[in-house]
Protein backbone atom coordinates (compact mmCIF):
# COMPACT_ATOMS: atom_id res chain seq x y z
CA UNK A 1 0.00 0.00 0.00
CA UNK A 2 1.63 2.92 -1.13
CA UNK A 3 -1.10 5.83 -2.32
CA UNK A 4 -2.22 8.93 -0.46
CA UNK A 5 -4.37 7.79 2.65
CA UNK A 6 -7.59 8.63 2.06
CA UNK A 7 -11.23 8.41 3.49
CA UNK A 8 -14.31 7.77 1.66
CA UNK A 9 -17.18 8.64 3.73
CA UNK A 10 -20.68 7.59 2.31
CA UNK A 11 -22.69 9.67 3.58
CA UNK A 12 -25.70 7.42 2.48
CA UNK A 13 -27.25 4.43 0.65
CA UNK A 14 -30.30 6.67 -1.18
CA UNK A 15 -29.57 7.57 -4.72
CA UNK A 16 -32.19 10.22 -7.02
CA UNK A 17 -30.78 7.80 -9.82
CA UNK A 18 -30.91 4.62 -10.66
CA UNK A 19 -28.25 3.65 -12.77
CA UNK A 20 -28.82 0.42 -14.79
CA UNK A 21 -25.44 -1.05 -13.48
CA UNK A 22 -25.48 0.15 -9.92
CA UNK A 23 -28.60 0.19 -8.60
CA UNK A 24 -32.08 -2.07 -9.08
CA UNK A 25 -34.87 -0.13 -10.54
CA UNK A 26 -37.08 -0.80 -7.67
CA UNK A 27 -34.37 0.67 -5.42
CA UNK A 28 -32.67 -0.97 -2.36
CA UNK A 29 -33.26 -1.91 1.44
CA UNK A 30 -32.16 1.19 3.17
CA UNK A 31 -30.02 1.47 6.24
CA UNK A 32 -33.26 2.88 8.66
CA UNK A 33 -32.02 6.37 10.18
CA UNK A 34 -31.09 5.39 13.18
CA UNK A 35 -28.61 2.93 11.91
CA UNK A 36 -26.90 5.64 10.10
CA UNK A 37 -24.08 7.57 11.95
CA UNK A 38 -25.08 11.15 12.67
CA UNK A 39 -23.04 13.50 11.10
CA UNK A 40 -21.23 14.52 14.83
CA UNK A 41 -20.69 10.90 14.68
CA UNK A 42 -18.95 10.90 11.27
CA UNK A 43 -16.80 14.27 12.49
CA UNK A 44 -15.28 12.00 15.90
CA UNK A 45 -14.47 9.46 13.05
CA UNK A 46 -12.46 11.27 10.88
CA UNK A 47 -10.69 13.29 13.45
CA UNK A 48 -9.53 10.10 14.52
CA UNK A 49 -8.84 9.23 11.11
CA UNK A 50 -6.46 12.19 10.96
CA UNK A 51 -4.99 11.36 13.84
CA UNK A 52 -3.69 8.31 12.27
CA UNK A 53 -2.34 10.30 9.03
CA UNK A 54 -5.51 10.46 6.72
CA UNK A 55 -5.63 14.27 5.46
CA UNK A 56 -7.72 13.38 2.90
CA UNK A 57 -11.85 13.03 2.44
CA UNK A 58 -14.09 12.35 0.23
CA UNK A 59 -17.75 12.40 0.72
CA UNK A 60 -19.75 9.95 -1.56
CA UNK A 61 -23.50 7.87 -1.16
CA UNK A 62 -25.46 6.71 -2.58
CA UNK A 63 -25.37 10.38 -3.46
CA UNK A 64 -24.49 12.77 -0.80
CA UNK A 65 -26.57 15.62 -1.51
CA UNK A 66 -29.39 13.72 -1.05
CA UNK A 67 -28.89 13.26 2.42
CA UNK A 68 -30.26 16.34 4.34
CA UNK A 69 -27.98 18.87 6.04
CA UNK A 70 -24.79 17.35 4.33
CA UNK A 71 -23.40 21.21 4.40
CA UNK A 72 -23.10 20.96 7.92
CA UNK A 73 -20.77 17.86 7.62
CA UNK A 74 -18.70 19.83 5.25
CA UNK A 75 -18.43 22.38 7.57
CA UNK A 76 -17.75 20.02 10.74
CA UNK A 77 -14.75 18.16 8.71
CA UNK A 78 -13.57 21.54 7.18
CA UNK A 79 -12.85 22.33 10.16
CA UNK A 80 -10.41 19.73 10.97
CA UNK A 81 -8.65 21.26 8.65
CA UNK A 82 -7.57 18.18 6.32
CA UNK A 83 -5.31 18.90 2.84
CA UNK A 84 -8.35 17.57 1.01
CA UNK A 85 -11.61 17.53 1.36
CA UNK A 86 -13.79 16.86 -1.92
CA UNK A 87 -17.14 15.76 -2.79
CA UNK A 88 -18.23 12.83 -5.74
CA UNK A 89 -21.98 13.27 -6.93
CA UNK A 90 -24.23 12.88 -9.33
CA UNK A 91 -24.48 16.08 -9.81
CA UNK A 92 -28.13 16.27 -9.90
CA UNK A 93 -28.04 19.29 -7.14
CA UNK A 94 -25.15 20.39 -7.44
CA UNK A 95 -26.30 23.91 -8.69
CA UNK A 96 -28.66 24.60 -5.88
CA UNK A 97 -25.24 23.71 -3.61
CA UNK A 98 -21.98 24.65 -5.01
CA UNK A 99 -22.08 27.90 -3.38
CA UNK A 100 -22.91 26.80 0.30
CA UNK A 101 -20.73 23.59 -0.25
CA UNK A 102 -17.47 26.10 -1.03
CA UNK A 103 -18.45 28.44 1.50
CA UNK A 104 -18.55 25.95 4.51
CA UNK A 105 -15.06 24.66 2.99
CA UNK A 106 -15.61 22.18 -0.11
CA UNK A 107 -12.47 21.94 -1.63
CA UNK A 108 -13.09 20.47 -5.11
CA UNK A 109 -16.16 17.90 -6.73
CA UNK A 110 -16.75 15.32 -9.09
CA UNK A 111 -18.96 14.53 -11.28
CA UNK A 112 -20.63 11.22 -12.61
CA UNK A 113 -21.78 11.72 -15.92
CA UNK A 114 -22.00 8.69 -18.59
CA UNK A 115 -23.86 10.17 -21.51
CA UNK A 116 -24.48 13.68 -23.04
CA UNK A 117 -27.06 12.85 -24.67
CA UNK A 118 -30.83 13.59 -23.36
CA UNK A 119 -31.98 10.78 -24.23
CA UNK A 120 -29.85 7.99 -23.66
CA UNK A 121 -29.33 9.91 -19.91
CA UNK A 122 -32.61 8.57 -19.03
CA UNK A 123 -32.04 4.99 -20.20
CA UNK A 124 -29.13 4.82 -18.24
CA UNK A 125 -30.15 6.40 -15.32
CA UNK A 126 -33.94 5.98 -15.74
CA UNK A 127 -34.74 9.64 -14.22
CA UNK A 128 -34.62 12.98 -16.19
CA UNK A 129 -31.99 15.58 -15.42
CA UNK A 130 -28.77 15.69 -17.64
CA UNK A 131 -29.75 19.68 -18.23
CA UNK A 132 -29.42 20.40 -14.12
CA UNK A 133 -26.28 17.89 -14.07
CA UNK A 134 -25.04 20.34 -16.74
CA UNK A 135 -25.91 23.52 -14.88
CA UNK A 136 -24.60 21.79 -11.74
CA UNK A 137 -20.84 21.51 -13.66
CA UNK A 138 -20.98 25.37 -14.61
CA UNK A 139 -22.18 26.21 -10.88
CA UNK A 140 -19.38 23.98 -9.77
CA UNK A 141 -16.73 25.83 -11.89
CA UNK A 142 -18.22 29.41 -11.19
CA UNK A 143 -18.06 28.49 -7.37
CA UNK A 144 -14.40 27.33 -7.15
CA UNK A 145 -14.96 24.16 -6.60
CA UNK A 146 -12.30 23.21 -9.26
CA UNK A 147 -11.11 21.87 -10.84
CA UNK A 148 -13.51 20.43 -11.64
CA UNK A 149 -13.59 16.20 -12.35
CA UNK A 150 -16.25 13.85 -14.64
CA UNK A 151 -15.70 10.44 -13.97
CA UNK A 152 -17.22 8.24 -16.90
CA UNK A 153 -18.50 4.47 -17.00
CA UNK A 154 -18.04 2.89 -20.38
CA UNK A 155 -20.45 0.33 -21.27
CA UNK A 156 -20.38 -1.49 -24.62
CA UNK A 157 -23.24 -1.20 -26.47
CA UNK A 158 -24.64 1.91 -24.35
CA UNK A 159 -22.46 4.88 -24.58
CA UNK A 160 -18.87 3.41 -25.92
CA UNK A 161 -19.53 5.56 -29.02
CA UNK A 162 -19.33 8.57 -27.14
CA UNK A 163 -15.52 8.60 -25.77
CA UNK A 164 -14.51 11.06 -28.07
CA UNK A 165 -17.73 12.99 -27.48
CA UNK A 166 -16.70 13.48 -23.79
CA UNK A 167 -12.92 13.97 -24.83
CA UNK A 168 -14.31 17.21 -26.57
CA UNK A 169 -16.75 17.83 -23.55
CA UNK A 170 -14.22 18.00 -21.49
CA UNK A 171 -11.66 20.01 -23.69
CA UNK A 172 -14.29 22.63 -24.08
CA UNK A 173 -15.75 22.62 -20.29
CA UNK A 174 -12.27 22.90 -18.50
CA UNK A 175 -12.79 19.71 -16.87
CA UNK A 176 -10.70 16.84 -15.70
CA UNK A 177 -12.25 13.47 -17.22
CA UNK A 178 -11.63 10.47 -16.23
CA UNK A 179 -12.83 7.17 -17.83
CA UNK A 180 -13.89 3.91 -15.55
CA UNK A 181 -14.37 0.40 -16.67
CA UNK A 182 -17.68 -1.53 -15.13
CA UNK A 183 -17.10 -3.58 -13.01
CA UNK A 184 -19.45 -6.51 -11.88
CA UNK A 185 -21.07 -4.65 -8.92
CA UNK A 186 -23.99 -6.63 -7.44
CA UNK A 187 -26.55 -3.68 -9.90
CA UNK A 188 -25.72 -6.00 -12.08
CA UNK A 189 -28.05 -8.79 -11.20
CA UNK A 190 -30.20 -10.85 -13.18
CA UNK A 191 -33.26 -8.65 -11.97
CA UNK A 192 -31.38 -5.56 -13.59
CA UNK A 193 -33.32 -6.17 -16.91
CA UNK A 194 -31.64 -3.40 -18.66
CA UNK A 195 -28.04 -5.04 -18.85
CA UNK A 196 -28.88 -8.62 -17.26
CA UNK A 197 -25.97 -10.47 -14.80
CA UNK A 198 -22.85 -9.21 -15.41
CA UNK A 199 -21.93 -10.01 -18.62
CA UNK A 200 -18.12 -9.72 -19.81
CA UNK A 201 -19.73 -8.72 -23.56
CA UNK A 202 -20.25 -4.90 -21.82
CA UNK A 203 -16.78 -4.48 -20.22
CA UNK A 204 -14.59 -2.60 -22.06
CA UNK A 205 -11.00 -2.46 -21.60
CA UNK A 206 -9.26 0.67 -20.44
CA UNK A 207 -6.51 -0.03 -23.27
CA UNK A 208 -9.15 -0.40 -25.95
CA UNK A 209 -10.98 3.30 -24.58
CA UNK A 210 -7.31 4.75 -24.77
CA UNK A 211 -6.88 3.27 -28.07
CA UNK A 212 -10.21 5.11 -29.09
CA UNK A 213 -8.49 7.96 -28.17
CA UNK A 214 -5.98 7.80 -29.87
CA UNK A 215 -7.28 6.72 -33.31
CA UNK A 216 -9.43 10.12 -33.02
CA UNK A 217 -6.94 12.58 -31.47
CA UNK A 218 -3.66 10.92 -31.62
CA UNK A 219 -1.01 9.86 -29.32
CA UNK A 220 -1.17 9.49 -25.12
CA UNK A 221 1.50 10.38 -23.44
CA UNK A 222 1.61 8.31 -20.08
CA UNK A 223 2.42 11.13 -17.17
CA UNK A 224 4.19 9.69 -14.17
CA UNK A 225 1.85 11.77 -12.14
CA UNK A 226 0.04 10.00 -9.38
CA UNK A 227 -3.75 10.80 -10.01
CA UNK A 228 -4.92 8.99 -7.51
CA UNK A 229 -6.22 5.43 -8.73
CA UNK A 230 -6.38 6.89 -12.07
CA UNK A 231 -3.23 6.67 -14.36
CA UNK A 232 -2.56 9.91 -16.34
CA UNK A 233 -2.25 10.39 -19.71
CA UNK A 234 -1.53 13.45 -22.49
CA UNK A 235 -2.62 14.29 -25.38
CA UNK A 236 -0.59 16.49 -28.04
CA UNK A 237 -2.98 18.69 -26.66
CA UNK A 238 -1.94 19.66 -23.20
CA UNK A 239 -5.53 18.23 -22.36
CA UNK A 240 -4.96 15.38 -19.93
CA UNK A 241 -7.51 11.83 -19.46
CA UNK A 242 -7.85 9.86 -16.68
CA UNK A 243 -7.87 5.55 -17.05
CA UNK A 244 -9.21 4.04 -13.45
CA UNK A 245 -9.15 0.12 -14.66
CA UNK A 246 -10.02 -1.92 -11.68
CA UNK A 247 -10.56 -4.68 -14.04
CA UNK A 248 -7.92 -4.67 -16.38
CA UNK A 249 -4.83 -3.23 -14.64
CA UNK A 250 -5.75 -3.69 -10.94
CA UNK A 251 -4.29 -0.82 -8.90
CA UNK A 252 -4.06 -2.08 -5.20
CA UNK A 253 -0.25 -1.32 -4.61
CA UNK A 254 -1.20 2.34 -5.38
CA UNK A 255 -4.89 2.09 -3.29
CA UNK A 256 -4.28 4.64 -0.33
CA UNK A 257 -8.57 4.39 0.34
CA UNK A 258 -10.32 3.19 3.54
CA UNK A 259 -13.93 3.46 3.37
CA UNK A 260 -16.63 4.21 5.91
CA UNK A 261 -20.44 3.07 5.11
CA UNK A 262 -23.49 5.39 5.90
CA UNK A 263 -24.11 2.82 8.23
CA UNK A 264 -20.40 3.37 10.24
CA UNK A 265 -18.87 -0.10 8.74
CA UNK A 266 -15.13 0.78 7.61
CA UNK A 267 -13.86 -1.51 5.05
CA UNK A 268 -10.36 -1.87 4.14
CA UNK A 269 -11.48 -2.57 -0.32
CA UNK A 270 -14.18 -2.80 -2.24
CA UNK A 271 -14.01 -6.82 -2.00
CA UNK A 272 -14.04 -6.27 2.09
CA UNK A 273 -17.32 -7.97 2.77
CA UNK A 274 -17.22 -7.33 6.25
CA UNK A 275 -15.54 -4.58 7.74
CA UNK A 276 -15.64 -3.01 11.34
CA UNK A 277 -18.47 -1.86 12.97
CA UNK A 278 -17.68 1.98 14.45
CA UNK A 279 -21.03 2.31 14.85
CA UNK A 280 -21.00 -0.25 17.75
CA UNK A 281 -18.09 1.09 18.95
CA UNK A 282 -18.97 4.46 19.32
CA UNK A 283 -22.40 4.00 20.53
CA UNK A 284 -21.59 1.68 23.47
CA UNK A 285 -18.71 4.41 24.49
CA UNK A 286 -15.63 2.12 22.83
CA UNK A 287 -14.64 4.80 20.24
CA UNK A 288 -12.56 7.54 22.23
CA UNK A 289 -9.90 8.95 20.43
CA UNK A 290 -7.25 6.45 21.20
CA UNK A 291 -9.57 3.80 20.32
CA UNK A 292 -10.97 4.93 16.88
CA UNK A 293 -7.02 6.02 15.85
CA UNK A 294 -5.87 2.19 16.67
CA UNK A 295 -8.80 0.96 14.44
CA UNK A 296 -7.24 3.21 11.47
CA UNK A 297 -3.84 2.28 12.38
CA UNK A 298 -4.85 -1.76 12.16
CA UNK A 299 -6.78 -0.93 9.17
CA UNK A 300 -3.98 0.34 7.17
CA UNK A 301 -1.80 -2.39 8.00
CA UNK A 302 -4.19 -5.03 7.45
CA UNK A 303 -4.41 -3.08 4.06
CA UNK A 304 -0.75 -3.96 3.60
CA UNK A 305 -1.26 -7.88 3.26
CA UNK A 306 -5.05 -7.98 1.89
CA UNK A 307 -5.75 -10.35 -1.37
CA UNK A 308 -8.66 -8.53 -2.94
CA UNK A 309 -9.48 -11.69 -5.26
CA UNK A 310 -10.76 -11.92 -8.64
CA UNK A 311 -12.84 -9.53 -9.99
CA UNK A 312 -16.37 -11.97 -10.22
CA UNK A 313 -16.20 -11.89 -6.37
CA UNK A 314 -16.65 -8.49 -5.88
CA UNK A 315 -20.12 -8.22 -4.10
CA UNK A 316 -19.70 -4.63 -3.02
CA UNK A 317 -23.11 -2.51 -3.34
CA UNK A 318 -21.15 0.37 -5.13
CA UNK A 319 -24.79 2.43 -4.21
CA UNK A 320 -23.88 1.89 -0.41
CA UNK A 321 -20.00 2.43 -0.17
CA UNK A 322 -19.63 4.47 -2.80
CA UNK A 323 -17.35 3.45 -5.34
N1 LIG B 1 -23.92 9.39 -6.33
C1 LIG B 1 -22.52 9.70 -6.44
C2 LIG B 1 -22.10 9.70 -7.88
O1 LIG B 1 -22.96 9.56 -8.76
O2 LIG B 1 -20.92 9.88 -8.13
C3 LIG B 1 -21.60 8.83 -5.63
C4 LIG B 1 -21.84 7.36 -5.58
S1 LIG B 1 -21.66 6.48 -7.11
C5 LIG B 1 -22.02 4.82 -6.58
C6 LIG B 1 -19.90 6.52 -7.32
C7 LIG B 1 -19.37 6.06 -8.63
O3 LIG B 1 -19.48 4.65 -8.71
C8 LIG B 1 -20.05 6.62 -9.86
O4 LIG B 1 -19.10 7.23 -10.70
C9 LIG B 1 -20.62 5.39 -10.53
O5 LIG B 1 -20.63 5.51 -11.92
C10 LIG B 1 -19.65 4.33 -10.06
N2 LIG B 1 -20.15 2.98 -10.22
C11 LIG B 1 -21.27 2.43 -9.72
N3 LIG B 1 -21.40 1.14 -10.13
C12 LIG B 1 -20.33 0.88 -10.90
C13 LIG B 1 -19.88 -0.26 -11.63
N4 LIG B 1 -20.59 -1.38 -11.67
N5 LIG B 1 -18.72 -0.17 -12.31
C14 LIG B 1 -18.00 0.97 -12.31
N6 LIG B 1 -18.37 2.08 -11.66
C15 LIG B 1 -19.52 2.05 -10.97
Amino acid sequence: MSGVKVLRISVTDRCDLRCIYCMPEAGVPLVPMSEMLSYEEVAAVARAAMAAGIRRFRLTGGEPLARRGVVALVGLLAALKPDDLALTTNGLHLADFAAELKAAGLMRVTVSLDTLRPERFEAITRRPGLERILAGIAAARAAGLGPVKLNTVVIRGVNDDEVAGFVRFAAAEGVDLRFIELMPTSGLTPECKELGAWRPALFVKGEEIRARVEAAFGPLERLAENGGVAAVYRLGSGQRLGFITPVSEPFCGGCGRLRLGPDGRLRICLFDRGGLDLRKMLREGRAGAAELEAVFRAAFAAKTTWERGAIESLSSDMFRIGG
